[in-house]
C-alpha cells in the first residue's frame, strides 16, 4: 500500500502547521550584504534576504546585540537600556534601528534568518554579523539643580551627574548674565547698570528707599536694553558672543522669564580696531603650566603643530592639538596667528574644530584645539584607499556638510573648503578647520594668484569667486562638491595634473569632474548640483545635509553606481588619448593617472585596449 506522506530526509522538516503532504523544508541560510550606519549612539542596519530560503516563504529575522570590550573578544549582552525599532525578534523587513547605545563603544550586531522549521533543526544557527563602534554623543540633560546656600553675593548650586554622561565629563558649564550692553556697527555701548535679582527666599533683603529707587531704575534700564536687543534680533541683527565681556558667563534666564537667543552672526575680528580685543572676547586664556607638549605632529603657516595634554580644573587631562607661533614673529604675524582663535572661538558645533583656548601671556604663543587623531582628511583617505564602506564615506560627508551649514547659518564664508582643511578624529568624525584670516594667501599650497588679485585655491573655487571674487556660501557649496569628489576618490587630486589655467578654462566651458570609480550615482548628481554655474541654482547646505541623511537612511539607493558619467563626460573625452599609442590597459591607466584602478579593470575583464574602447562607445 502506498504511504500517505513521505518521511523527511535528515535535516529537512515539516512545521506543525504544514500539511502532512507538504514538501519537507529546512532552515534558511544566513542573511547577506549587511550594511550599517552609525549616527551618534544609534545604528541603522540593513541586509538582504538569505540566498537559501530553505523552501519556505515564512522568513523572519532576529537580531542579537553584544557589547564588546575594546581590544578583546569578550562580549556581553547589550542590556535592556537599548531599544530596537521596530522590534528585535521576528522582523519581517530586513532592516532595524538600534538606539540608546553607549557612546564610543564596540558592538557586534548579529542577524539570523529563521523560518517555520528553524526551531526543529539541531544544526547550528547561521548569522551575519557586523561590528560597529558608536560615536560620541553629548551628555544627557542635567535634570535637577539644587540651590544650596544663597547670600547676597553668592549662591551655591548642586546637581547630579547626567543620567547618560556618554563619556568622561570634562567640565560643567554654567551660563549667567550679569550685565547687558548693546552694539551697533560703530561698536559697543556701555554696560547697563547692574540688575540685582533675588536668588533665594532665604535672603532677607532690607533696602532703604534710595536703594529701592535705584533697583527699580536699574531694572527698567535693563528691560529697555533687553527690549532693544529683542527688536534688534527680530530685524536679524542677531546676537553674538562678541557682545560679551570675556569675564562674564551667559545666563539663559529661564523658568518663564527671559531667554537670550543663541549666537547667530559671526563677527569678523577685522572689524575690531584692536584685534587683541577680539581674542580676549572669544578665546579663553590658558595658563601654560596646564599644558604638557608631547610631540610635534605637523607644521602650520606660523610654526609647529604639536600634540599635548591639557589639565582641566577637575584634575582630568584631555588630549589637545597645540598650534604654536614660532619665535621671532612680528606683531602682524602674532595678530594674524591669533585671528584664527578669535574666529574659531565663536563656533560651537560637533563638526567644527573646537577652540579650547589660547596661551598669549607666555611663550610660545599657542592656540589650543581638540586633538584629531587621524589628521587631515586628504592624507587620511590616501592612507586608507578603498577601505571604507560607502556609508562611512557618506557619513563623513554628512558631518562636513553639517559643519558648513552651521557656518553658513552664522554668515561665515570659509573660502578654502578642501579635504586638506578637514580634520578627522579616531571615530571618523570630520571637523572643518583652518579659519585664519591670512590662510589662503600664505598657507595654502594649492592657492594660486588670480588676475583679480588675491590668491585662490583654483581647483576648489567657484568660477564667480575666481573671476570677480564673489565669495559666498554658494561658492563654499561649490568647494563642498569638490570635497565630495575628493572623498569618493579617496584623496585623488581634483582635475589630476591639469594646469590651473586649463581647469579654469574647462570649467568655464561646462566640463565637470566625472564620477570617481565606484561612486554612487546619487553622490555624483549631488556634486554636479553643487557645480551649477548659476550660484543660485546650487543647493544650500541644509539641503545637502538632508539629501545625505536620506541616502544614509536608504543605503540601497547608494548601490546604483554611476558608470556612464565618467565615460561620457566631455571633460574626459577631451582627455581620452589615442589608444593606439599604448601597449596595454595598464600603461594607459598609468598615463591618465588612474594606475590604482588596474586591478579593477582586470577584474572587470577589460584586459585589452580594444575592450576599453568598446566600453567607451557602449
Ligand atoms: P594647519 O596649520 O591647521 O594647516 O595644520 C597643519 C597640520 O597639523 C595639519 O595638516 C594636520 O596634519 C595637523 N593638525 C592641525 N590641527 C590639528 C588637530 N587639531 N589635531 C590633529 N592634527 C592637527
Amino acid at each position: 500500500m502506498a504511504a500517505l506522506f513521505c518521511q523527511c530526509d535528515t535535516n529537512y522538516y515539516r512545521s506543525a502547521s504544514d500539511r502532512p503532504s507538504a514538501s519537507c523544508t529546512r532552515p534558511p541560510s544566513a542573511p547577506v550584504n549587511a550594511l550599517s550606519s552609525v549616527n551618534g549612539t544609534s545604528v541603522n542596519m540593513e541586509w538582504s534576504p538569505p540566498s537559501s530560503t530553505g523552501g519556505r516563504s515564512d522568513i523572519r529575522y532576529n537580531v542579537i546585540c553584544r557589547k564588546c570590550a575594546w581590544e578583546s573578544s569578550q562580549c556581553e549582552a547589550c542590556g535592556n537600556r537599548i531599544r530596537f525599532n521596530p522590534k528585535q525578534m521576528g522582523l519581517t523587513e530586513p532592516a532595524i534601528s538600534v538606539i540608546n547605545l553607549l557612546a564610543h563603544t564596540n558592538y557586534t550586531l548579529k542577524v539570523e534568518a529563521v523560518n517555520g522549521v528553524s526551531d526543529l533543526s539541531l544544526e547550528p544557527r547561521q548569522f551575519i554579523s557586523l561590528n560597529v563602534t558608536t560615536n560620541q554623543a553629548a551628555p544627557s540633560q542635567i535634570l535637577v539643580i539644587k540651590q544650596e546656600n544663597t547670600s547676597q553675593n553668592s549662591v551655591t548650586l548642586m546637581w547630579h551627574e547626567p543620567d547618560q554622561p556618554n563619556g568622561i565629563i570634562l567640565e560643567y558649564e554654567i551660563k549667567y548674565f550679569e550685565k547687558v550692553r548693546a552694539r551697533t556697527s560703530a561698536g559697543c555701548g556701555r554696560f547697563s547698570q547692574t540688575v540685582e535679582i533675588e536668588t533665594g527666599k532665604s535672603v532677607s533683603l532690607r533696602y532703604d528707599t534710595t536703594t529701592i529707587i535705584w533697583i527699580c531704575f536699574a531694572l527698567v534700564t535693563g528691560l529697555i536694553v533687553l527690549l532693544a536687543m529683542f527688536i534688534c534680533k527680530k530685524r536679524r541683527c542677531g546676537y553674538s558672543k562678541a557682545f560679551q565681556d570675556p569675564d562674564e558667563e551667559k545666563m539663559y534666564y529661564q523658568n518663564g522669564h527671559l531667554r537670550f537667543p543663541d549666537p547667530k552672526i559671526y563677527v569678523d575680528p577685522h572689524t575690531y580696531e584692536d584685534p587683541s580685543q577680539a581674542v580676549r572676547e572669544f578665546a579663553r586664556e590658558i595658563e601654560a603650566s596646564r599644558i604638557k607638549i608631547e610631540k610635534v605632529i605637523g607644521s602650520g603657516e606660523f610654526g609647529e603643530v604639536c600634540y599635548g595634554r591639557l589639565k582641566l580644573p577637575a584634575k582630568r587631562e584631555i588630549p589637545v592639538a597645540l598650534k604654536t607661533l614660532k619665535s621671532g614673529y612680528t606683531e602682524k604675524q602674532r595678530r594674524d596667528f591669533l585671528s584664527e582663535a578669535s574666529i574659531m572661538g565663536q563656533f560651537d558645533h560637533p563638526n567644527i574644530i573646537r577652540l579650547e583656548g589660547v596661551v598669549t601671556r607666555s611663550k610660545p604663543v599657542m592656540i589650543v584645539t581638540d586633538y584629531m587623531e587621524n589628521g587631515s582628511l586628504d592624507s587620511f583617505l590616501r592612507r586608507h584607499d578603498g577601505q571604507f564602506t560607502v556609508i562611512q564615506l557618506v557619513g563623513m560627508l554628512r558631518g562636513i556638510a553639517a559643519g558648513m551649514k552651521y557656518l553658513s547659518d552664522l554668515g561665515y564664508i570659509h573660502r578654502d573648503l578642501a579635504a586638506r582643511n578637514i580634520l578627522v578624529n579616531s571615530n571618523l568624525v570630520c571637523k572643518v578647520s583652518d579659519f585664519g584670516l591670512s590662510r589662503i594667501l600664505e598657507d595654502d599650497p594649492d592657492a594660486a594668484y588670480t588676475t583679480t588679485g588675491g590668491k585662490i585655491p583654483i581647483r576648489w573655487t567657484a568660477p564667480e569667486a575666481i573671476a570677480y571674487r564673489k565669495f559666498s556660501s554658494a561658492s563654499d557649496v561649490w568647494s563642498y562638491g569638490v570635497v565630495m569628489w575628493e572623498v569618493t576618490s579617496y584623496g585623488e587630486r581634483p582635475y589630476w595634473n591639469m594646469t590651473n589655467r586649463d581647469v579654469i578654462k574647462s570649467v568655464e566651458e561646462g566640463y565637470r569632474l566625472p564620477a570617481p570609480m565606484g561612486c554612487p550615482a546619487a553622490l555624483h548628481q549631488l556634486m554636479l548640483d553643487c557645480w551649477q554655474k548659476d550660484r543660485n541654482e546650487r543647493p544650500k547646505f541644509i539641503q545637502i545635509v538632508s539629501v545625505l541623511d536620506k541616502l544614509i537612511r536608504n543605503p540601497t539607493t547608494l548601490k546604483i553606481i554611476d558608470t556612464t558619467s565618467r565615460l561620457n563626460s566631455p571633460f574626459l573625452n577631451r582627455n581620452i588619448p589615442n589608444f593606439t599609442s599604448f601597449a596595454s590597459v595598464d600603461e594607459w591607466l598609468d598615463v591618465i593617472k588612474m594606475g590604482r584602478y588596474k586591478d579593477n579593470f582586470a577584474a572587470a575583464g577589460y584586459l585589452s585596449l580594444g575592450l576599453v574602447m568598446r566600453m567607451n562607445i557602449e
